[in-house]
C-alpha cells in the first residue's frame, strides 16, 4: 500500500454524538456532532497533505432509540433485525457527520473529501458470545420481569436481570463477539489511499459471520473500540486514537488512591487490565483495543476526551499506550 505520510484513527465514544441526559433530537444530535467536528477540523487543518484521518465511532444510544421506536410501531410495521440496525444507524450517523465536515470545511475553504462507509464486521459463530446464555452486552430498554419473560418466549432473546433493585431490572442482552476482520477493507484502504477523510466501522460494524462462503448478518453487537482497532490495521495506522468522556484511564478507578494514567507499556497494561483495573464494557475494551494495536504493529495508541485531541496527539495529556 502506498502510504507516505501519517494516518491517524479516531474512535469517537457516545458523547460525541448524544450526552447522556438528552432525548436524542435531531437538533441535539447535530449541536453534538458540530462541536466533535471542530475538534476534527481543527485536526484536521493540522495535518500534511499526505496524512490521512479515519473515523470511527458508537451508536449505542441511537440503536437503543431505534429499537425502542420499532417496538412501539411493531403492530403496524415489522421491526428490523440488529444487524440492519447498525446499518441504518451507521447511515443515520455517517450522514451528520458528512454533512457537518463538509459544511465546516467549506467555510475555511479547506478541500478534503468526506465519505461514510456502510461497513460489516466478520465474527466467528463459534465465538464463545453466541454459546449458550454468555452473551453480556445489554440493548434496548428495561423490562419488567414479565416483559423480560415473554420476549424470552416470544422471540427467543437472553435477558438478564441488570439492575437488581430498580423497578424494570431486565433487559435483553446480545453477544458481543470479538471482530475478526473488516469485510469491506479493500474499498476502504482504496478511499483512504486516495485521499477521502473515510468515516467506517460505526457502531463495531454490522457483525456477520460466514457460512458455506456467504456473510450472513447476525444479531448481535460488536465492541467499537476493538473493531475500531480492526479498522486502523487495515488502514495502517501510525495513532490509534480513543476519544471519550474523560481525559487520562486511571488506576483504582473510582477509590480515594485513584491515580490517572499518563503513559503505560503493553506489559503494564496487560498487567492493569488483569488486575481489574479497567472496567468492562467501557475502559477494558479500550485498553484491550490499545493493547492489540501496539501488538499489531502500531505506534502509538491514545485514550483521552474529546476536546483534548489536539494536545494529547502533541503528547500533552492523555494516556499513552507504548510498546516499551
Ligand atoms: P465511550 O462512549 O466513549 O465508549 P464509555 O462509557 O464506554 O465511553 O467509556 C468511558 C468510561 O469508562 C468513563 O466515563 C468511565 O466512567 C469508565 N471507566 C471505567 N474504568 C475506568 C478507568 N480505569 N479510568 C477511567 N475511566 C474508566
Ligand atoms: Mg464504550
Amino acid at each position: 500500500m502506498a502510504k507516505n505520510g501519517k494516518r491517524i484513527l479516531i474512535a469517537l465514544g457516545g458523547n460525541a454524538i448524544k450526552q447522556a441526559n438528552e432525548k436524542g433530537t435531531a437538533e441535539e444530535q447535530f449541536k453534538n456532532v458540530s462541536i466533535t467536528a471542530e475538534h476534527i477540523v481543527r485536526l484536521i487543518t493540522k495535518m500534511g497533505k499526505e496524512d490521512r484521518l479515519i473515523i470511527t465511532h458508537g451508536n449505542g444510544p441511537q440503536s437503543g432509540n431505534l429499537a425502542l421506536q420499532q417496538d412501539l410501531a411493531k403492530d403496524q410495521i415489522p421491526p428490523q433485525p440488529l444487524d440492519v440496525v447498525g446499518a441504518m444507524t451507521q447511515g443515520q450517523i455517517g450522514y451528520m457527520f458528512q454533512n457537518t465536515l463538509e459544511n465546516m470545511l467549506e467555510a475555511i475553504g479547506h478541500k478534503v473529501p468526506v465519505i461514510s462507509v456502510v461497513n460489516q464486521v466478520l465474527v466467528d459463530k463459534n465465538d464463545p458470545e453466541f454459546i449458550g446464555e454468555n452473551a453480556s452486552k445489554p440493548v434496548g430498554n428495561f423490562l419488567s420481569e414479565e416483559e423480560a419473560m415473554k420476549m424470552k418466549a416470544e422471540k427467543g432473546w437472553i435477558v438478564k436481570k441488570v439492575k437488581p433493585n430498580a423497578p424494570k431490572p431486565w433487559r435483553r442482552v446480545v453477544p458481543s463477539p470479538d471482530p475478526i476482520a473488516n469485510v469491506e477493507a479493500d474499498a476502504i484502504k482504496i478511499l483512504v489511499n486516495a485521499g477521502a477523510v473515510v468515516i467506517a466501522s460505526g457502531g463495531g460494524g454490522i457483525p456477520v459471520y460466514k457460512e458455506n462462503g456467504k456473510l450472513i448478518g447476525v444479531e448481535a453487537v460488536i465492541d467499537k473500540d476493538l473493531a475500531g482497532e480492526r479498522l486502523a490495521e487495515v488502514v495502517e495506522a501510525d495513532v490509534f486514537l480513543i476519544l471519550t468522556d474523560v481525559e487520562k484511564a486511571k488506576l483504582n478507578y473510582g477509590k480515594p488512591n485513584e491515580t490517572p494514567i499518563d503513559r503505560m507499556t503493553v506489559a503494564e497494561a496487560k498487567k492493569y487490565l488483569n488486575e481489574g483495573h479497567f472496567l468492562a464494557g467501557s475502559m477494558g475494551p479500550k485498553v484491550k483495543a490499545c493493547i492489540r494495536f501496539i501488538e499489531w504493529g502500531g505506534k502509538e495508541a491514545v485514550i483521552t476526551s474529546l476536546d483534548k485531541a489536539v494536545e494529547a496527539l502533541e503528547g500533552k495529556t492523555g494516556t499513552h499506550i507504548v510498546s516499551a
